[in-house]
């Protein structure tokens, strides 16, 4: 079968959609290749269990986007949270930031911390794991940053760019981590944070209302791109296009174009997610909790009953692995036997019976952001755009970002399409 459309959009997730809705001409048609929208912000209903593909909050910045969204959805159907985090450290749990809370430590720890605050070295960071060294001091840096940003990163932190996690990094000066010995204000982007009742994918369906259903192909994965005669493929069709907008992460594009790339500048991590429903209520009030230790499996959990008010436990759980991780059925199997018993050894279940499931791999789910990624990005995306050929999104920027800056990034982009559609109707 052969179609042509002005704009075709890869990927139905937050991005694409955002994309589609904010286009003037409604010439245009989604090819997604899951058989739902939604991509990363997908909601799993199961057993009584809203689970998201992961645990995703929702912080928003920009006050008219959170009104929009929230309003379709119904606000009585959104949950406002003031966040409630926590660190497991060596079986105690602190406040979240582990920076700013080193007074909660046992005394002799509290005490190199902040020694290690007060003389740390001042030359100048050239990576990631200089920075958390250069601000934060030995003390709190090997205690808490490495190991949680490694156990999470699946990396060497030496190799990420100082700006890596950009505004998600909790970042504190030593007068301002004092000064929060004694402050109860909760600190970071996400102090409070939204969550709807029937989980992320509420959002998704708010941006969906904006775009016409016929026109979003679903299990439609688009595999070949011919630049030069601005064609895709799909299993069942060509598609000609004039411009086209992807979310799928940069590298899968790139060699669906065709075009060469180094693979050394696209490294990330994987996700494994397990989605937890238990028989009766863990720890109450807690809305997540991260792990540093080595010797737990998991970097953080999150409790989705304690912000439903719900009286069965109900946990999302997650692990980092490098990217080259084999994570077949047999290695999800064990990972999941470790999960169950790591949460009994922290205290986190006690003889709960756990009664319904679900797992999912993300991958990619956190890119590694280095000086070559960033140099790559920006060259092929310039490359790419001369063709008319757009990448955005968390992977399609490869990047590290909310999903209210997908909505931002993809808007801003059909802004500048109805801008120019708008010149050539005067
Ligand atoms: C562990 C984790 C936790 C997160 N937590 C939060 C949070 O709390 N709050 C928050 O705001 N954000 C959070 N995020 C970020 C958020 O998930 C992303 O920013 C957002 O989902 C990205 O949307 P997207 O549309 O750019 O990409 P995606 O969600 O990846 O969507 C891309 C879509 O393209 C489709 N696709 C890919 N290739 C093809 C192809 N060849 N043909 C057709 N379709 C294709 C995919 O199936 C997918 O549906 C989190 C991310 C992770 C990994």
């Amino acid at each position: 079968m052969q179609q042509h459309t002005r704009f075709l959009i890869v990927g139905a997730g937050v991005t694409g959609l955002a994309f589609a809705g904010r286009l003037a001409e409604r010439d245009y048609l989604i090819c997604e290749s899951e058989a739902e929208i939604g991509g990363y912000c997908r909601t799993v209903v199961q057993d009584g269990f809203v689970w998201d593909y992961s645990g995703h909050f929702f912080h928003f910045r920009n006050p008219d986007i959170e009104r929009e969204l929230v309003t379709k959805i119904g606000g009585e159907r959104v949950r406002r949270i003031e966040r409630d985090a926590r660190i497991d450290y060596a079986g105690k749990l602190i406040d979240f930031p582990f920076q700013r809370n080193i007074h909660q430590l046992p005394h002799e720890e509290f005490l190199e911390c902040l020694a290690g605050l007060f003389s740390r070295t001042t030359a100048p960071p050239t990576n990631f794991r200089e920075m958390l060294y250069a601000k934060f001091g030995a003390g709190i840096t090997d205690k808490f940053l490495v190991p949680y940003n490694e156990k999470l990163y699946a990396t060497d932190l030496g190799r990420l760019e100082i700006g890596a996690m950009g505004r998600f990094f909790p970042y504190a000066d030593a007068e301002e981590i004092v000064r929060g010995f004694v402050s109860k204000a909760p600190a970071g982007y996400n102090a409070t944070f939204t969550y709807p009742l029937g989980g992320a994918i509420e959002y998704v369906a708010a941006l969906a209302s904006d775009v016409e259903p016929e026109k979003v192909l679903l299990g439609e994965r688009i595999v070949e791109i011919d630049l030069k005669a601005k064609v895709a493929k799909t299993a069942r069709r060509s598609i000609g296009f004039e411009y086209l907008l992807s979310s799928a992460p940069l590298p899968r594009l790139l060699a669906m174009c065709r075009v060469p790339f180094e693979p050394s500048s696209f490294t990330y991590n994987k996700v494994l997610v397990f989605n937890l429903g238990f028989d009766r209520k863990g720890p109450s009030g807690i809305h997540w909790i991260y792990y540093p230790s080595r010797d737990v499996s998991f970097y953080r959990i999150g409790f989705y009953d304690n912000i439903f008010d719900t009286e069965r436990m109900s946990l999302y759980v997650e692990l980092g692995y490098a990217s080259s991780a084999n994570l077949d059925a047999a290695a999800i199997a064990q990972a999941r036997a470790r999960v169950l018993s790591d949460l009994e050894r922290a205290g986190v279940i006690s003889g709960h019976r756990l009664v319904s499931e679900h797992h999912v791999v993300l991958d990619p789910a956190y890119v590694h952001i280095t000086s070559g990624s960033l140099q790559a990005v920006a060259e092929h995306k310039q490359l790419l755009a001369a063709r008319g050929v757009y990448s955005a999104g968390r992977y399609g920027s490869w990047t590290y970002c909310s999903i209210e800056d997908n909505i931002v990034e993809a808007r801003a982009l059909a802004e500048r399409f109805n801008t120019l559609t708008r010149a050539h109707l005067v």
